[in-house]
């Protein structure tokens, strides 16, 4: 059964009487100083993934499959397997765009925090999927970085977030179809360091059509990496 962070506490309350601040989802009151300035009845409707969908790329489907998709059948990912805390719609899709465009760091932190209670396998290294130099300059953080570091800390994992970068700026993938994502992120990754033996989790924000986390998974492996298990806040449904 999924834990949840959100139990409230006195602590939170008490902090949040201190610094008080409204939900940016419902207008109310913010009551909960963990997930603040996101309260605690809109954070609890965020649809956690139930797991169930493709059991490579988690992609969530309309019917409750225990299988294999379409798209896995036809070319299998590189990367070993998807797992992801929510659904990319509604609150969850909410919370992502106030980390990336209100810049709301400590969001990302706790997100990070949700993704503690996926059953991730032991690994030698998480991996943020970076942004490039522009796209880094523009956003002043990377909230996959942010994520990962929660991971690595807790877990006891290596953080590497300087063996894998970004090397080429790419459109934003929302503006593209399923072809052209694969083709844009193409030669935009590109890996530093010797990774041979080495499994790694690698942690995106939300995975659409899995294009970018496929194209980091295979510079990953193409740079020695035997295992990419990639985890990620949300999970689009199919496009
Ligand atoms: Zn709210
Ligand atoms: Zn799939």
């Amino acid at each position: 059964m999924w834990k949840s962070i959100t139990s409230l506490n006195s602590y939170s309350s008490v902090l949040n009487l201190v610094f008080p601040s409204d939900c940016p989802v419902c207008n109310k009151p913010s009551d909960l100083y963990k997930t603040s300035p996101v309260c605690l009845s809109c954070w609890q409707k965020i649809q956690i993934h139930d797991g169930k969908g493709c059991r490579i790329c988690a992609a969530v489907t309309d019917y409750k499959s225990t299988g294999v998709c379409q798209e896995c059948r036809f070319i299998k990912p590189v990367f070993e397997r998807i797992l992801s805390y929510g659904v990319y719609e509604g609150v969850l899709k909410e919370v992502i765009h106030l980390v990336k465009f209100r810049r709301i760091r400590r969001l990302a932190r706790v997100l990070g925090t949700e993704l503690l209670h996926l059953d991730t396998p032991d690994a030698d290294l998480v991996v943020p999927v970076p942004l490039s130099v522009h796209g880094l300059r523009k956003r002043e953080f990377n909230q996959s970085a942010v994520m990962a570091s929660v991971i690595a800390v807790r877990r006891g994992i290596r953080l590497d977030i300087t063996s894998l970068v970004k090397v080429k700026d790419t459109c934003p993938q929302s503006t593209l179809s399923r072809i052209e994502r694969r083709e844009n992120v193409r030669g935009a990754f590109r890996v530093s360091e010797n990774l041979k033996g080495k499994h790694v989790i690698l942690v995106d924000d939300v995975v659409t059509t899995g294009a970018t986390a496929n194209e980091c998974a295979r510079v990953l492996k193409k740079a020695g990496a035997v295992s990419v298990v990639v985890i990620c806040a949300a999970r689009a449904k199919n496009i």
